[in-house]
């Protein structure tokens, strides 16, 4: 049996979500009754945290009332998250939990760590000495953030489809398969009008917010960088980073050698990346500057269309006419300024 304290901790675990449905609590009385006060004014405090500090934030969870109040927050987060219907923020909020739950993790004991691995069908070998932790490769590929260096399968040992891995590192991929089930689960859900009516002021106030934020950074100058006229494929890939989502390793490196070949900087490229969920400064300088060449000898060109097209990340905008002439992503970002200019 679980302790009431795990259990609000931790509100994504299926025995948490079991506590909630055990105690048969309606929507309408979580919604309506004054004694679930708290847990509403917390779940709103949980989105702004989770969409201003990229963190959903700690809470004391001295009394049973505490815990109860943190663990009703969580479904009462979610479902008001489905209703800002904006998928930048959905998927900042998922971020959000997700970092929050890491930071709880790794100072639990290896042996929690190994159980929630479970239910999120993580193949992981762990008994009982933690410098011997495995987690089958699939799993590590699934779900291990391989753009950074450390990361990366070849600076891991692989012995017979296992990787070995440390206490943190399980919990960081916890953390990602977190986010990643809260994505898809946000994803898969509709806004309930009852949570619509009794939110709307927080929902509206929150909506506000993420649309001074994208207004923000599609404002902001980048160099000499026009975005308007970036080919459908860099917008995609730029759209995909800034939302936070998993761009595979090509799909960043097309990006970052072909704003490098526009002579953008190190630092107009990390401020294009900088409104993702899970921008981390340091690294993703790292990997600018090892792609335009200023931390190794080789400076990357940008990959053309019939490279994109084999890694598939060209979307093949069928309605774009300049796509159909061009041959690489340079061609087509300077084919769009002659257009301009000519038209004036
Ligand atoms: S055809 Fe070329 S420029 Fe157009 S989206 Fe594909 S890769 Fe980009």
């Amino acid at each position: 049996m679980v302790e009431l304290s795990t259990l609000s901790k931790y509100s994504f675990l299926n025995a948490s979500k079991n506590y909630v449905k055990d105690n048969g609590l309606s929507v309408e009385e979580l919604l309506d009754d004054p004694l679930y006060e708290r847990a509403r004014t917390t779940g709103i405090e949980r989105l702004d945290n989770a969409f201003n500090n990229r963190d959903a934030g700690n809470r004391s969870l001295a009394t049973e009332s505490d815990c109860i109040m943190e663990l009703l927050s969580y479904p009462i987060a979610r479902m008001i998250a489905v209703c800002i219907e904006d998928v930048y923020f959905k998927r900042r909020y998922a971020l959000g939990e997700a970092v929050h739950a890491y930071k709880n993790l790794i100072n639990e004991p290896t042996s929690f760590l190994f159980d929630i691995s479970k239910e999120f069908n993580l193949d992981v070998k762990y008994s009982g000495d933690t410098n011997k932790i495995r987690i089958y490769f699939v799993d590590y590929l699934r779900n291990a953030p391989t753009r950074y260096k450390e990361w990366k399968m070849i600076n891991r040992g692989l012995k017979n489809g296992y990787i070995q891995i440390s206490h943190r590192d399980l919990a960081r991929i916890i953390q990602e398969a977190l986010r990643t089930r809260i994505n898809e689960e946000l994803d898969s859900k509709s806004c309930n009008k009852a949570i619509y009516k009794t939110f709307s002021s927080d929902i509206k106030r929150i909506q506000n917010i993420v649309l001074i934020h994208r207004k923000n950074i599609e404002a902001a100058p980048i160099g000499k960088l026009d975005i308007t006229k970036l080919p459908p494929c860099m917008k995609t890939i730029l759209a995909s980073i800034q939302a936070g989502e998993n761009v595979p390793h090509m799909g960043r490196f097309a990006l970052v050698s072909f704003l490098n070949s526009l002579k953008l900087n190190s630092n107009e490229i990390l401020k294009l990346f900088s409104s993702a969920p899970d921008f981390e400064e340091e690294r993703t300088r790292y990997q600018i500057e090892h792609i335009a060449g200023r931390t190794s000898s080789t400076s990357y060109t940008p990959p053309g269309c019939e490279k994109m097209r084999t890694y598939g990340i060209c979307p093949v905008d069928k309605t774009d006419d300049l796509c159909k002439k061009k041959r690489h992503p340079l061609s087509y970002y300077k084919a769009k300024w002659s257009q301009e200019k000519n038209k004036k």
